[in-house]
C-alpha cells in the first residue's frame, strides 16, 4: 500500500520519534515541518499559528487545521501540559511559558514550586494532559487525549526527559525524569494518546 504523507506540526525532535514508534507498522510517512521540503519542495516559509485557544485540544485543532489548511498535506498537532488541583488547573495551556519565557523549564518549575508553596502544601496531586487532533487531506478530523495522574514535589530527582518531569513524581515514588523513554511511554499522557490515535487512523486509511 501506498504510504500516507502526514505532516507532523512540530520540529522537537524527541516528539517526532516518539510519534514514528508509535505509529510503527501503519503505511504512513511523518514529516516533521522542518523537513516540508522534501515533500512540498516549493513551499515557502509558514508562520507559526497563534496558539489562543483554552484547552489543549482546542490548541491541537488550531494547528492541525492551519497547517492542513496553509500545505494540503494531512496534518497531525499536539498540544500539551500540567494541570495542579491546588492551582486551580494551573498552568494549564500555558505550561510551556508560565514564568514567562517560552520553554524556560528551570523558571517554570521555580515558579511552580513556589505558587504551591503558597498554597500551604508540598505534595500537590497533578496531572498531565495530551491532546492530539489529525485532519486527513480530505478534511476529516480525528481526535485523541491522554492523561497521566502524579504529584508535584518540591524535591527535583533523575536527569531523563524535560519540562516539569524531576518534580512530577508517580504512586509508586518515581519521578517522571527516572524513568526511560521507553517506560515513560507506557505510562504517559502523550503515549496514551498517541496509542488511541494509532487506533483510529489504522481504520480511517
Ligand atoms: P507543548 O505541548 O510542546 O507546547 O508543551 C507544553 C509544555 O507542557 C512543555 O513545555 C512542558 O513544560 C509541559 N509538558 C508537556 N508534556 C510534558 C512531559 O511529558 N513532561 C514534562 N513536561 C511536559
Amino acid at each position: 500500500m501506498e504510504k500516507k504523507i502526514i505532516l507532523i506540526a512540530t520540529s522537537n525532535a524527541g516528539k517526532v520519534r516518539e510519534m514514528e514508534k508509535a505509529f510503527e507498522g501503519l503505511p504512513v510517512r511523518l514529516v516533521p515541518l522542518s523537513r516540508i521540503r522534501e515533500v512540498l519542495p516549493d513551499a515557502g516559509e509558514i508562520e507559526e499559528p497563534v496558539e489562543d485557544g483554552e484547552t489543549f485540544l482546542e490548541n491541537a485543532r488550531i494547528k492541525a487545521h492551519y497547517y492542513r489548511t496553509q500545505t494540503g498535506l494531512a496534518a497531525l498537532a499536539d498540544d500539551s501540559g500540567l494541570t495542579v488541583e491546588v492551582l486551580g488547573g494551573a498552568p494549564g495551556v500555558y505550561s510551556a511559558r508560565y514564568a514567562g519565557v517560552h520553554g524556560d523549564d528551570a523558571a517554570n518549575n521555580t515558579k511552580l514550586i513556589a505558587e504551591i508553596r503558597a498554597q500551604g502544601t508540598e505534595n500537590a496531586a497533578a496531572a498531565y494532559h495530551c491532546a492530539l487532533v489529525l485532519v486527513l487531506e480530505d478534511g476529516r478530523e480525528l481526535g485523541a487525549e491522554g492523561t497521566c495522574a502524579g504529584f508535584i514535589r518540591p524535591e527535583a530527582r533523575g536527569t531523563e526527559g524535560f519540562g516539569y518531569d524531576p518534580h512530577f513524581y508517580r504512586a509508586d515514588g518515581r519521578s517522571m525524569a527516572e524513568l526511560s523513554r521507553a517506560e515513560k511511554h507506557t505510562i504517559s499522557h502523550r503515549g496514551a494518546a498517541l496509542d488511541m490515535m494509532k487506533k483510529m487512523l489504522a481504520e480511517a486509511l
